[in-house]
Formats: structure tokens, sequence, C-alpha cells
């Protein structure tokens, strides 16, 4: 059953910024990371191996992590809250952002243009000491992780690690999200990992409304003015109808 109020408050927002984290693809199938971690990967911490030290140190093992949920996520499909979702801002032109935290691309496939990818994509991967295109190599070197046969640099996804700062244009289009907002709906967040989970407080200090959806306790939900604790998608699904 649909929150009437809350559908209410969709209905009525000028702007609408949508902030999301992995529980909004659990129903997909991706784990979150707090989903207990099966058979190789058991003894890591998922957080251990989302640095650039963890990187630097054990580049095989990082490497092979970040295949792993590549993998993972090739083979499962968008769910119909990330549909609902991408339905919406088609249906409204310029009254939704989305923020997402996510890095599998799953808001993308969805048909979600202009989704803000907060912590980059799982899909691609980049040089680990260069910006640009190393050694102007045509082939790489492979391996795991394939490297500049030239230089030894080596290809690193292209995700935000934990320590890392946020693309610039990416936070500048949140932030700008948020400033813009009168409701923000916190969807499968557990609302740990800062900058993104203090975009949730600045639209709460800015007197917008915040929607958290989540079927566990998060720790925005002191500045949410409704909590509902249910799943992203069906949620989403109900909520977003017109
Ligand atoms: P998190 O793992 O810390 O928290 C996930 C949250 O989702 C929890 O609060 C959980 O209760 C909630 N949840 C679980 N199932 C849900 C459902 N069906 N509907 C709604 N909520 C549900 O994830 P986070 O807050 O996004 O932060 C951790 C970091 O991990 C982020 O930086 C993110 O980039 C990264 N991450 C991304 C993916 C992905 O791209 N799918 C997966 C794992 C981790």
């Amino acid at each position: 059953m649909s929150d009437q109020g809350v559908r209410s408050w969709i209905r009525d927002a000028r702007h609408i910024a949508v902030l999301t984290g992995a529980g909004m693809s659990a129903e997909s199938g991706v784990p979150t990371f707090r989903d207990a971690q099966t058979g190789l990967w058991a003894q890591f911490n998922p957080q251990d191996l989302a640095t650039e030290e963890a990187f630097r140190a054990h580049p095989q093992r990082v490497w092979d992590w970040y295949q792993f949920r590549r993998d993972l996520v090739r083979e499962v499909q968008p769910n119909a809250g990330h549909y609902a979702l991408a339905a919406f801002a088609q249906r409204h032109p310029g009254r939704m952002s989305l923020i997402t935290q996510n890095v599998d691309g799953l808001h993308q496939r969805a048909g979600h243009v202009g989704a803000i990818a907060l912590h980059g994509s799982l899909l691609q991967d980049r040089w680990l000491d260069a910006q640009q295109a190393c050694c102007s190599v045509e082939a790489l070197e492979d391996g795991h992780p394939p490297r500049c046969p030239v230089c030894g640099n080596l290809r690193r996804p292209a995700v935000v690690w934990f320590g890392e700062h946020l693309p610039p244009e990416a936070l500048a289009a949140a932030e700008a999200a948020v400033q813009a907002c009168d409701l923000m709906l916190v969807i499968g967040t557990s609302g740990v990992v800062y900058p993104a989970a203090g975009l949730a407080l600045g639209a709460h200090q800015r007197g917008a409304r915040v929607v958290v959806i989540n079927p566990e306790p998060t720790e925005l939900d002191p500045v949410a003015d409704r909590v509902l604790r249910e799943r992203a998608a069906q949620c989403l699904l109900s909520l977003l109808e017109d």
C-alpha cells in the first residue's frame, strides 16, 4: 500500500532530488556492502578492498574482486524501482534529479538520462598513475590488472575509492540538485558514506522534505520527515505512478 502523504508530496514538489545507494540494486541481485559476502571473498571486508592503498598493496586481489563484481552486474537487470524512477523523470522533464552512489550502471541501463554518478562506474577503468592516456600505447599488457608495457602503469577500476575525492562535476551537479529541491527521496543507503550522506543533511537544512525508503534503520532517519520501512522496487512503483 503506498503512502498517500508521500504521494501528495511527490505530486506537489517543484523539484525532487533522489539519492540512491546499494539497496536500490539489492532486488536486482547486486549485494550491498553490508550483505554477507560468500565464498571466495568471505575472508575480506569489502571496505578494505576499496582503497588505493589496498590496490597498490594487492593489485591482483583488488582487480579480481572488481572483476567479480563487474561480471555479476553484467548478469543482472535493472529492477522495477530503477524503471519507475526513469519513467517518472521522462514524464516530468526537469522535475527530478537523480544522484546515485551506485557504480553498477543499472539506473542508466533502465534509461535514466542524466543520472549523476557520484562514485564513478564499475564498468570502466582508468590509469592508476595518470589522468590521461599513458605513454600513448595502443595495446595493454594482459594481466590482473592489465598494465602499460612501456612504463608499467596499471589500469584500475574507474570508481571512487574510500579516501578519494568525488568527480568535481558530479559533486557540483549533486549540490545544485540539493539547492533546487523541495523534496528529497533517500533510497537504499545506510547514510554512513560522506560526502553523499551530507547531501541529504543539506536538503533537510535548506528546508526540503526528506523521505527515507529503507527496510532497516539508517543514519539519516533522524532528519527524515517520513521513513518508509519498505524495499525500494515495490515502494517506488506505487509512489511514482501518476
Ligand atoms: P550500504 O551497503 O552501506 O547500505 C545499503 C543499504 O541498503 C542498507 O541501509 C540496507 O538496509 C538497504 N537495503 C537493502 N535492501 C534494500 C532494498 N531492497 N530496498 C531499499 N533498501 C535496501 O550501501 P551505501 O549506503 O550505498 O554505501 C556504501 C558504498 O558502497 C557506496 O559508496 C556505493 O558506491 C558502494 N556500493 C555500490 C554498490 C552498487 O553499485 N550496486 C553495491 C555495493 C556497494
